[in-house]
Formats: C-alpha cells, sequence, structure tokens
C-alpha cells in the first residue's frame, strides 16, 4: 500500500544516531519521520548494561534509562516516531521505503541510522536456546551462572572481557575461539591467558548448543594445524556469544557504497553516494562506535540534508 505519506526527512533507525537526526531536523525547521524496528526507541543502548561514564550528561544511567530519556525527549519535541516499523525495502534513488512489506513512505531526503546488529553463529540450538541458557549479555546474565559451567564463543574485546566477568560471578569458564589468534586488547588478552581458572581452547568451533528445557551441552570440533578434526561434548549450564557485530545495512544493497563487510561509505557530513540520501552512526563505521559519536553524527547529517534541501528549492 502506497500510504502517499511524505516527510521532508525521513530517518530509518531509531537508535542514537537517527533520534540525533531527528532532534536536529526538527530543529533546522524540518519536520523528520523516525522509523523505528523494534518495540522501543534506542536500539543498542536497550541491550548495555553497564552504567554510562563517557557520555556526556548521562553519567552514571543505564542503557535503557537513557533510552528513555530520548524517546522523551523527542515527544516533548513533537517530533514524529513509529516503533515497530521494520523497513524491508529501500529505494535510495527514489527516497522511498516500504514498512512492514505493507506500507510505503517517501522522503524529501532520507536518513540511514541502521546501526548494527550482532554477529550469529547459525548453528543449531542457537536460537531455539536463547534465553534458556544461550546468551549475548554476561554483564545482565552473570548471576543466573554463579558456580556453573559456561562456554564463551569468540576472540575479540567482548569475549575477554566477558570471561572476566564470568569468573569473577563464581562460574567456570571456557573461552573458545576458531583461531589461534585473538583480536582482543594485550589489557584483556594477557589477563584471560595467563587466568589461573579460565581454560582456553583455540582453533575450536562450536557446531550445536543441546539441551532439552536449558542449554545442557555443547558439541564443539577442534581441528588445530596438522592434526585431524576431533569433535567433542562439553557440558555447560551457560553459552555466551560474543561474536561481534555486522551492519545491519541489507535493505540497501547494491544501491548506496558499502565497505567489504557492509558498511555504508560516506562523506565528512555523512553523504552516500546516492544524492539525497544520507547515513550517520555506527552503520557507517565510525573510528569509535560510542553515543557521543552518534549523537554528533547524526546532527550533521540532518544538517547537510537541510543544506540539501533548501539548494533543491532555489
Ligand atoms: C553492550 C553495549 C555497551 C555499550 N556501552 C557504551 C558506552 O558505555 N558508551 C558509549 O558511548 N557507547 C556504548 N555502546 C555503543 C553505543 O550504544 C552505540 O555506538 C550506539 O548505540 C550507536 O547508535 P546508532 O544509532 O548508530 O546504532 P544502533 O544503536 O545500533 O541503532 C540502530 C537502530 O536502527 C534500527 N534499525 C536497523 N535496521 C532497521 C530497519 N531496516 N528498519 C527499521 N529500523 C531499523 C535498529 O532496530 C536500531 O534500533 C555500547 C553498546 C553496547 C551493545
Amino acid at each position: 500500500m502506497d500510504s502517499g505519506a511524505r516527510s521532508d526527512l525521513l530517518i530509518v533507525g531509531g537508535g542514537p544516531a537517527g533520534i540525533a537526526a531527528a532532534l536536529w531536523g526538527k530543529r533546522l525547521g524540518l519536520d523528520p519521520l523516525l522509523l523505528e524496528a523494534g518495540s522501543q526507541l534506542g536500539g543498542q543502548l536497550l541491550r548495555s548494561y553497564n552504567q554510562s561514564v563517557d557520555c556526556p550528561g548521562f553519567y552514571g544511567l543505564v542503557g535503557t534509562d537513557i533510552a528513555e530519556r530520548l524517546t522523551i525527549h523527542l515527544i516533548r519535541e513533537g517530533i514524529r516516531f513509529r516503533t515497530n516499523a521494520l523497513v524491508t525495502q529501500v529505494d535510495c534513488a527514489a527516497r522511498k521505503v516500504v514498512v512492514n512489506e505493507t506500507e510505503t513512505l517517501t522522503g524529501r531526503a532520507l536518513v540511514l541510522a541502521l546501526g548494527v546488529r550482532k554477529r550469529r553463529l547459525g548453528i543449531p540450538g542457537e536460537r531455539e536456546f536463547a534465553g534458556r541458557g544461550v546468551s549475548t549479555s554476561a554483564t545482565r546474565d552473570k548471576g543466573r551462572y554463579a558456580g556453573r559451567e559456561v562456554i564463551i564463543v569468540g576472540g575479540g574485546d567482548g569475549a575477554f572481557e566477558e570471561s572476566l566477568i564470568l569468573d569473577e560471578a563464581g562460574c567456570r569458564v571456557t573461552l573458545v575461539h576458531r583461531s589461534g589468534t585473538f583480536r582482543a586488547r594485550p589489557l584483556y588478552r594477557d589477563r584471560v591467558l595467563t587466568h589461573p581458572r579460565i581454560r582456553v581452547m583455540t582453533h575450536t568451533r562450536l557446531l550445536a548448543i543441546e539441551g532439552s528445557q536449558q542449554v545442557e551441552r555443547v558439541i564443539v570440533e577442534r581441528s588445530a594445524p596438522g592434526e585431524a578434526p576431533r569433535q567433542q561434548v562439553i557440558p555447560v549450564s551457560g553459552v555466551f556469544l560474543a561474536l561481534g557485530v555486522v551492519p545491519a545495512t541489507e535493505p540497501v544493497a547494491g544501491q548506496v557504497e558499502r565497505d567489504a563487510e557492509g558498511y555504508l561509505i560516506t562523506d565528512r557530513h555523512g553523504a552516500t553516494s546516492c544524492p539525497g540520501v544520507w547515513a550517520c552512526g555506527d552503520t557507517t563505521r565510525p573510528l569509535l562506535s560510542s553515543l557521543s559519536t552518534a549523537f554528533g553524527d547524526g546532527a550533521t547529517v540532518a544538517k547537510a540534508a537541510f543544506d540539501w534541501l533548501m539548494a533543491q528549492k532555489q
């Protein structure tokens, strides 16, 4: 259905970057419409359980509190937003989006604030046991696994930091990584690799997560260089996935320039390769993925889009 609805600034993604773009769009006299796939605004803030220490003005608040403040801010400013509005298709050249596969909306300018989502393993049991032994946050779930065997999958900062968090919470921790090298910074890496209680299994892939009501075991395959692959069953109660993130840019694949990993390529003001379309926040692979960066990026694209719209009128 083409609802015929047209906004002068159509923003896809209701995380910090999209919210900042909406606020600045309004401030510049535009009438933004913000579309968010989830049931709440906030993006990654909704799964950030640490207290903020690095974002100016939000000291001590956890992600959900910040998300709530941002939502109230939009409401007070009278900015239109829609949740449960998954954009399934985008026509960048026409600045048209399809929401929930049924409704078409058009923008005079389009902002992509799509953010990132957690990378998945795509193995049996991963989805089935989500919340029943499979977790993506040690900070949130550590208390449930004290005194129990847990496995952490990954080789970056997240996996190493989570290993330490879970060990401190009294879990018996095994870190599993598919290769023999780690992306994690030395600060975390050295502490884990020399830790007396944390077991590290390199060259090991998770093949399946199994159990009945809850996770009970994982099947792994170890294939060290020069050795024949060997499968092993490890009894565990918890599986923590710390596999990093991927940009949520599938809806614009082939329409705007992306890098090899799918992040959107923009100029310094957030312009994509398609005229009239801007991108901001984590979806553009910022040097620092953070709230501060997302807010700044969002404000910048709103101004760039505003200038472009004004130029179109002349
Ligand atoms: C656990 C954790 C802790 C963190 N701690 C900090 C911290 O202490 N300090 C700090 O500065 N930063 C922190 N961050 C990073 C910060 O949260 C991100 O950098 C920031 O959220 C990026 O904002 P964004 O709007 O670019 O993307 P996101 O927050 O990823 O938001 C993107 C939004 O777009 C929506 N979306 C995507 N595709 C579609 C679609 N097709 N249709 C509709 N909507 C769509 C998503 O649902 C999402 O809501 C943390 C992140 C995590 C995960």
